[in-house]
């Protein structure tokens, strides 16, 4: 394989910039082979040949690598470092607990005041409906690994054994645990794993795509109504009594940033009601401003049942998931709470109180710099800069909002995509790296979430960064 080739088969999670690097210069900035770590999402030519970037330091949208080579991170992370790479507040919420108290747990009735605290923060903060409890977790996927046992755990509850089934989209992305890269609808973490057979709860809905899926002629409207339609009859064949709920990103991340159809989540809301399916809204990416709302739920009026959280609630300076838990989804259980008696779930480090103590601080933040409305006045600044692009010939698609945006590289037919061979994508990020901002990029697709404090000269100097990369690719395409 090229690096380039590597690089494709790697989608979507790969990186982009240091192997797309080795592929410009056909691989000869092979380091010494390899090193000890099994990396995440990388390929196995990159586990053992190629010297991974290494990042040693951050400043605000900005990291620096061990060459001592500065670059603008595009994707802020991981769609995480919300506040930017030295935020001095989360570093002084972190070492003030870490000196009062490192750790304590939160098992038998014995927790932390900021596990407390943050809990009721976040109850208070989520808005579309009324939550009544939050657990904490490590990580996004373990938040939604939980909420596929709470699901089960509520309906067991009340009687309804037999309402297992998980419906969730194509392109989703929730996650890499057993369970949670079986409700990912994204074949590369599933491959080898013995997935999806191992966990056979999951069916899967069209990922809504308007670009890419809709009929000639059709709305986005009818669009949404089609899947819609499509979902009830999938509902239908399965037997209602059957499916439990569905899950679903507000605007999806990872699959390649899809924002939803007009009127997209109304229809679904409408049909997961009728059939008594619950509502997971997984606002990993979403939440915490980064579509110009608090949370994805705000702008799209979805109602959930169970919201999972991660990445911004520490804006990544920590590791810590959440899982809210509305005020309907805990009367039922606890109603019933002495049938089971305890309640059998629970990691060492739930309710960590370092992580909550830096996402109180982080929270904090958020709301002094009103970062909502601060990403609604940014974010369309950015997004019609980069839309300026979308007359390149080798640009498809430019799709986003706020401060999330994916370029699709491509014939502007969903129906006719660049040959995976000419690597577009790879190059592309490679002349970014070069410019000096690191993109992500999944084959064709190039996906971009900067810092929310990010200003708009900033926002100015990416959009310059970007078109000087493209002009550089357009001329290698065509
Ligand atoms: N859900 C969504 C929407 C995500 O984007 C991610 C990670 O990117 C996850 C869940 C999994 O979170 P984590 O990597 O913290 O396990």
């Amino acid at each position: 394989h090229s690096a380039a080739q590597e690089n494709k088969l790697d989608a979507p999670e790969s990186g982009g910039a240091k192997e797309a690097d080795a592929a410009g210069s056909n691989g000869s900035e092979r380091g010494p082979p390899g090193h000890s770590m099994l990396a995440p999402f990388t390929s196995g030519t990159q586990q053992s040949d190629f010297h991974p970037l290494v990042i040693v330091r951050s400043e605000g949208v900005y990291v620096v690598d061990s060459e001592g080579k500065k670059y603008m991170d595009a994707l802020a992370g991981l769609w995480s470092t919300a506040l930017g790479g030295n935020e001095k507040r989360l570093v002084d919420a972190a070492t003030r607990q870490l000196n009062l108290l490192p750790f304590y747990h939160s098992f038998w009735n014995r927790t932390t005041d900021p596990a407390l605290k943050l809990a009721e923060e976040l109850v208070d903060m989520f808005k579309p409906v009324k939550m009544a409890k939050v657990f904490f977790t490590n990580s996004g996927s373990e938040a939604n690994d939980t909420q596929v046992k709470l699901v089960w755990y509520y309906n067991n509850h009340r009687g309804m054994p037999k309402k297992k089934k998980f419906i969730a989209r194509e392109k989703a992305y929730h996650g890499s645990t057993l369970v949670t890269a079986t409700l990912s609808g994204l074949p590369n973490l599933q491959k080898g794993f013995d997935l999806p057979e191992a966990f056979p709860y999951v069916l899967r809905a069209e990922c809504p795509h308007y670009w890419r899926n809709h009929r000639p002629g059709e709305s986005e409207e009818d669009y949404a109504t089609r899947l819609a339609d499509d979902l009830e009859k999938l509902i239908l064949r399965e037997d209602p009594e059957t499916v439990a709920a569905f899950i679903a990103e507000p605007v999806m991340g990872a699959g390649g940033v899809m924002p939803p159809p007009a009127t997209y989540f109304d229809k679904v809301q409408a049909v997961l009601k009728k059939y008594d399916i619950l509502l997971i809204a997984d606002e990993v990416v979403c939440a915490f401003g980064r579509l110009g709302a608090m949370f994805g739920c705000e702008k799209y009026n979805i109602k959930p049942d169970l919201v999972s959280l991660a990445k911004a609630i520490t804006s990544a300076y920590a590791p810590l998931g959440a899982v809210l838990v509305s005020q309907k989804i805990w009367d039922e259980i606890s109603a019933h709470s002495d049938k089971l008696g305890q309640f059998g779930h629970g990691f060492t480090y739930s309710g960590h109180p370092v992580s909550c103590a830096v996402a109180l601080e982080a929270i904090r933040i958020y709301k002094e710099k009103k970062i909502d409305q601060y990403v609604a006045k940014v974010g369309p600044v950015w997004q019609e800069g980069m839309r300026a692009f979308e007359k390149s010939p080798i640009i498809a698609e430019i799709r986003g909002t706020g401060l999330i945006m994916a370029v699709e590289f491509g014939d502007k037919d969903p129906k006719k995509p660049f040959p995976g061979a000419w690597g577009t994508g790879a190059y592309f990020a490679a002349e970014c790296a070069k410019q000096g901002l690191l993109v992500r990029v999944s084959g064709d697709i190039i996906m971009m979430s900067p810092i929310l404090v990010v200003t708009e000269d900033e926002l100015q100097e990416f959009i310059r960064m970007f078109g000087e990369a493209l002009k550089i690719t357009e001329n290698h395409v065509k």
